[in-house]
């Protein structure tokens, strides 16, 4: 699947960034490090981004859910 043009301009961006207007929020997740993650399901593309910082204490930040370091 590939990611609409608002969900690419949306990866790699800082947690203070808005969601796209496309994107809808699914779910709340716990981490493992016990910090929450915040699932957007993009309504165009059909893809999953992920708002979440990677180890609790860097900024959160946008990243799809199947990127590398997230198991
Ligand atoms: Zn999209």
């Amino acid at each position: 699947m590939t990611l609409c043009d608002l969900c690419e301009s949306q990866l790699g961006r800082p947690g203070h960034v808005p969601p796209h207007p496309r994107l809808v929020m699914s779910a709340t997740l716990r981490t493992a490090s016990g910090h929450n993650a915040f699932v957007y399901r993009c309504g165009d593309c059909g893809q999953t981004l992920l708002l979440a910082s990677h180890d609790g204490d860097t900024p959160d930040r946008w990243t799809r859910l199947d990127a590398d370091g997230w198991n």
